[in-house]
C-alpha cells in the first residue's frame, strides 16, 4: 500500500491535508499570474503554437489542432499513461505524500535506452481534455501530494497550462514540478514563467554526436538547446529552495544519468553547472543505467556502467565544487567506494 495515499484526515476546504498548510502558505507561482490576469493569455499563446507545432527544437510545423503529427505524434489533446502519489522521486519531492505524477503518452526526445519505452515511443495511454487533466491534478492534491510532478511534459505543454488555469479555479495550490528530458527550446520555457515553481530537467548529453547516435533520428543540437534552457530555468526559479520539512517549494533540480563510457559526458556536465548555474544547484548524479531495448545494438552503452566509473562521476562532481548533490546519490557513492 502506497504510504500516504488516500490521506483524507483533517483535510481543508480546498482538499490539503492540515499539516500541508504552512508550506503552501508560500502560493505556487501561477496564483500572482492569474491574480495579473496573465496566465490566460499565456495558454491563448502556447495553444497557438500548437497549428504549426515549434514546441520543441524538433520544430516539426504541422497543425496538432487539425490531428497532423509530428515528430512526437502526439494528438492536440494530453495523452496520459497514468496519475499517481509517487515515492521513488527525490526526497525533497517526495516529503511524505509523495510527488503527484501526471505521466502524459509520447515524447519530443526518444532515446534508444528508453526506460518507459511503452508509454514514450508507443504512445500508449488515453486522450483527455483540459478540464480533466485539471480533475487529476485536483486529486493528487486531495491525496496528500506535495507537487503536481508533469512528466514529459514538452510536448503537452500548451494543455498543461490550460489544465492548471482550470484546477486553480477549482483549488489547486500545489507547486507545478516540470519534469523534462531537457530537450526544449529557451524561449518556450519562457511561457513557464511565473507558472512553474519547480524544474527537474535532464541533461543527458553534453556532446552533440554523442545524443545524434543515442536519440531516436538524432538531436545533435541536445545539448546546446538543454543548457539553454536548463539556464533559463535558472534564471526564472533560481537554487531550490526547500521548507523546514525539506519539502521542495522551487527552484531547479538537475539529473544526469551515468552512462558507461562516458557517453554521457559528466566530467563536463558537473564543470558546465559548476560554471553557468552555482555550485549550490541541487544535482542528482544517478546510477540507475539500464540496458533496455535498442540499447542492446550499440555496443558502448550494452552495458551496465561500473563502480569506478560512478565513484569517479561523484568526484568529478566534488572536485568541480558541487555542494547539493542527491542524499541517495551520495549513499550509493560511499557504497561504492569501499569496492572499487
Ligand atoms: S512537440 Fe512534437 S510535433 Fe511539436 S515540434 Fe516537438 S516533436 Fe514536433
Amino acid at each position: 500500500m502506497l504510504k500516504g495515499c488516500g490521506r483524507t484526515e483533517n483535510a481543508r476546504a480546498d482538499g490539503l491535508p492540515a499539516d500541508q498548510g504552512e508550506a503552501d502558505a508560500a502560493q505556487p507561482a501561477y496564483r500572482l499570474l492569474e491574480r495579473e490576469g496573465k496566465l490566460a493569455e499565456r495558454v491563448d499563446q502556447a495553444y497557438a503554437m500548437l497549428e504549426k507545432c515549434e514546441l520543441c527544437p524538433r520544430r516539426c510545423g504541422v497543425n496538432r489542432r487539425k490531428g497532423e503529427l509530428g515528430f512526437c505524434r502526439a494528438p492536440g489533446k494530453a495523452k496520459i499513461a497514468s496519475h499517481s502519489p509517487h515515492y521513488g522521486e527525490e526526497r525533497a519531492l517526495v516529503g511524505r505524500g509523495g510527488s503527484g505524477t501526471i505521466f502524459f503518452s509520447n515524447c519530443n526526445l526518444r532515446c534508444v535506452f528508453c526506460q518507459n519505452w511503452p508509454i514514450a515511443h508507443e504512445g500508449r495511454g488515453r486522450e483527455i481534455d483540459d478540464g480533466a487533466l485539471a480533475n487529476l491534478m485536483l486529486d493528487l492534491q486531495r491525496r496528500g501530494c506535495h507537487n503536481i510532478n508533469v512528466v514529459t511534459p514538452t510536448h503537452v505543454l500548451p494543455n498543461i497550462l490550460g489544465a492548471v488555469r482550470i484546477a486553480h479555479a477549482r483549488g489547486l495550490r500545489l507547486p507545478i514540478c516540470y519534469n523534462t528530458g531537457g530537450y526544449e527550446l529557451p524561449e518556450v520555457v519562457k511561457l513557464l514563467d511565473g507558472v512553474v515553481d519547480i524544474y527537474l530537467p535532464d541533461l543527458k548529453f553534453m556532446d552533440g554526436e554523442e545524443a545524434d547516435r543515442y536519440i531516436v533520428r538524432g538531436a545533435k543540437d541536445y545539448p546546446d538547446m538543454a543548457q539553454k534552457s536548463i539556464a533559463e530555468m535558472h534564471r526564472q526559479v533560481g537554487d531550490l529552495v526547500v521548507d523546514k520539512r525539506g519539502v521542495a517549494l522551487r527552484g531547479v533540480m538537475v539529473r544526469h544519468l551515468v552512462m558507461p563510457n562516458h557517453v554521457a559526458g559528466t566530467r563536463e556536465f558537473v564543470a558546465w553547472i559548476a560554471k553557468n548555474l552555482t555550485g549550490k544547484t541541487y544535482v542528482n548524479i544517478m546510477s540507475q543505467y539500464r540496458v533496455e531495448h535498442q540499447a542492446f545494438e550499440h555496443e558502448r552503452i550494452a552495458r551496465a556502467i561500473t563502480s569506478e566509473e560512478f565513484v569517479q562521476a561523484i568526484d568529478w562532481a566534488l572536485a568541480a565544487g558541487l555542494t547539493n548533490i542527491d542524499d541517495r546519490a551520495m549513499a550509493r557513492y560511499r557504497m561504492h567506494k569501499r569496492r572499487v
